[in-house]
């Protein structure tokens, strides 16, 4: 998957002060946070915490 991607939202992350809150791997939308899981609104990715 593309690193250089990455690059590019990490620069809008920090113009809002919110580094930490995950981001869709696929489309790059933010992601929900539940107690167990990430899911994202847009594509309906979702990732189980451990
Ligand atoms: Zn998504």
């Amino acid at each position: 998957m593309g690193k250089h991607e990455s690059v590019e939202l990490h620069e809008k992350y920090d113009e809002d002060g919110e580094t930490d809150h995950p981001k869709c791997p696929r489309c790059g939308a933010f992601l929900a946070v539940h107690e167990d899981r990430k899911t994202c609104g847009d594509c309906g990715f979702s990732e189980i915490e451990k």
